[in-house]
């Protein structure tokens, strides 16, 4: 019998309709499909931007909604544990990321929560104050940078920033004993290439760097240790590959080791060791409980925590050969198409090297995605010129790439994407 990893150890360059159905056939995620709710004839290839919806946030929506707030009204934050959830959905999100529990809490935005791990790990460089990092790192990264530098001023905080087209062999260079903290997003944004995070870790704390990874390309969506790792903070998004809805809550890891040294500046009540002893002097709480900082958002963060239920029997090495296995046949097919010759893929194919999305450069990118998304394909567009297609394995099925790279080719053969109204510029792209 053939299977799935025969295909990709070979590097089968001829992929058929019915060859794809197979491999759905023999699919063991194939069932997790049914666990989301998925407009009809749409192919999602956005699922790195937003999640699509699992079934099951509907019904715990539903419940905290007509049964927990508007009935068990204030008594909730005890009665359904509501003051928990930061700690019960990190739990959750810790298992996927190879974190030993303790370590990992949901709040706030991945933006707010890198200015807090930031922060506290410039405070435990005294001497030092280079934030090295990519030029091509998500803008908010390097925003927040920014924005803490202004705080601290130049002689405590400068960002220095190297080209993301480094080899791994020049990025080793860089990590001198001047800078303070390496801040790496694992999978990068446009091209989806990765990281790897054993490595640079440890070269970097080899040189006394401490080391902050961004994780939100990559949690739910490859296996990630980083404990085993021994990274120093992580955070992560909730409302991309974890499915927790637009403007899920995000999640903070600070490794155990650090939980005693670390002060967070964002020292709300709810990182207070005794919240609710309102005491007037801050002390902060002993544990990951630390880097929290007002009340958490209970609807969407029950959503989230809801959704990351889908994840309890997934086995992430099974979804990660998933995703190599769909975008390996996604640009095969792409290959296989003359009229396609134009689009140049700027996502390494090493499956070591890249993360589970796949990303083209075409000087026409916009119109083409917004003609493939009038036609059922979700994809999105990254300026200047990218074509971006998130891969996610547990509700995307091998003959969703057929339909997908099928409809492409159509659109670029018949020009149809050059039509006017394909040109006209949203304000999410
Ligand atoms: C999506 C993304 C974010 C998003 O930050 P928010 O605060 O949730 O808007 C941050 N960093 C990276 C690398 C991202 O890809």
């Amino acid at each position: 019998m053939t299977t799935l990893s025969h295909y990709l150890e070979n590097n089968q360059t001829d992929i058929s309709l019915p060859l794809l159905q197979q491999l759905d056939c023999q699919d063991p995620l194939a069932t997790k499909r049914d666990a989301f709710v998925l407009p009809k004839n749409t192919v999602y290839l956005d699922g790195n931007s937003l999640g699509a919806m699992p079934k099951l946030v509907a019904e715990r929506a539903q419940q905290v909604l007509s049964k927990q707030w508007s009935q068990d009204l204030i008594k909730s934050w005890n009665s359904h544990n509501w003051i928990d959830l930061p700690v019960t959905s990190g739990e959750k999100i810790a298992r996927l990321v190879g974190a030993a529990p303790g370590q990992l809490i949901c709040c706030d935005s991945t933006s707010v929560n890198l200015f807090k791990v930031l922060s506290s790990a410039m405070q435990m460089q005294p001497g030092r104050k280079v934030v090295l990092s990519l030029a091509g790192n998500f803008p908010t990264d390097l925003y927040m940078v920014q924005g803490l530098a202004s705080l601290l001023g130049e002689h405590n905080c400068q960002l220095k920033l190297i080209d993301e087209s480094v080899n791994d062999q020049l990025l080793e260079q860089e990590l001198t004993d001047e800078i303070a903290v390496l801040l790496l997003t694992q999978v990068d944004f446009r091209s989806g290439r990765l990281l790897n995070m054993q490595r640079l870790t440890e070269l970097a704390q080899a040189k006394g760097i401490l080391v902050i990874w961004d994780l939100a390309h990559s949690a739910g969506a490859l296996p990630i240790a980083l404990d085993a790792c021994n990274v120093d903070f992580a955070i992560g998004c909730g409302y991309k590959y974890l499915n927790g809805g637009p403007g899920a809550p995000a999640f903070i890891y600070a490794a155990a080791r650090h939980h005693n040294a670390v002060s967070q500046p964002l020292s709300g009540w709810m990182g207070h060791s005794s919240p609710f002893s309102f005491d007037k002097h801050y002390q902060k709480a002993a544990g990951i409980s630390q880097f929290l900082t007002g009340t958490p958002a209970i609807l969407s963060m029950s959503a989230l925590d809801a959704a990351l239920d889908v994840f309890a029997d997934v086995e992430m090495t099974q979804l990660r050969e998933k995703s190599l296995a769909l975008s390996h046949c996604f640009h095969q097919l792409v290959l296989q198409h003359n009229c396609l010759r134009p689009l140049k893929l700027i996502t390494p194919l090493k499956p070591a090297e890249r993360g589970s999305q796949l990303a083209y450069q075409h000087p026409d990118a916009y119109a083409l995605c917004q003609a493939l998304i009038s036609h059922g394909v979700i994809a999105d567009f990254r300026a200047p010129n990218i074509l971006r297609l998130g891969i996610t394995p547990l509700y995307l099925r091998y003959v969703d790439i057929w339909q997908a790279v099928t409809t492409l080719a159509e659109l670029v053969a018949s020009n149809e994407y050059l039509k006017p109204q394909y040109a006209v510029k949203n304000k999410v792209t």
